[in-house]
């Protein structure tokens, strides 16, 4: 497996417009779209900061697993993602080494991106996300 840069950080928060405050006005950087990912019920916003982004995830459910974050842990960081060259390469690697997955194949990401999430107790207890973009 190739990991080949943090893609980006996935931030928990309860509402967007709130948050996105804070990191335009106070941060100085801009969110450059907004996209709702229906199968992971979340509204996400794309921060770029050079090479990388922040994405902000707010719950569009309150089952969702954003919001189950939300209530467990409180607003926060809630995964890296790692952008790798073969998704699908990396699976079978993470498979084949006895790491648990919570997706063990990849599923369609905001911004179009082919993702998967390692589990976090595989992790040491971080949401691990892998990813891969065109
Ligand atoms: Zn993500």
């Amino acid at each position: 497996m190739k990991v080949l840069k943090i893609d980006h950080v996935g931030v928990a928060v309860k509402n967007l417009e709130a948050a996105r405050k804070f990191y335009e006005d106070v941060l100085g950087l801009a969110v450059t779209d907004i996209e709702e990912v229906k199968e992971q019920r979340v509204r996400v916003a794309f921060i770029p900061t050079g090479d990388s982004e922040i994405e902000l995830l707010e719950s569009t459910d309150p089952e969702g697993p954003v919001a189950k974050f939300i209530e467990s842990r409180g607003e926060g960081m809630q995964h890296i993602a790692l952008r790798v060259d073969n998704i699908e390469a990396a699976l079978a690697e993470l498979k084949d080494n006895g790491i648990r997955l919570i997706d063990e194949v990849p599923r369609y990401g905001a911004g179009g991106a082919k993702i998967a999430f390692i589990h976090p107790k595989a992790t040491l207890g971080t949401l691990v996300e892998l990813c891969e973009r065109n």
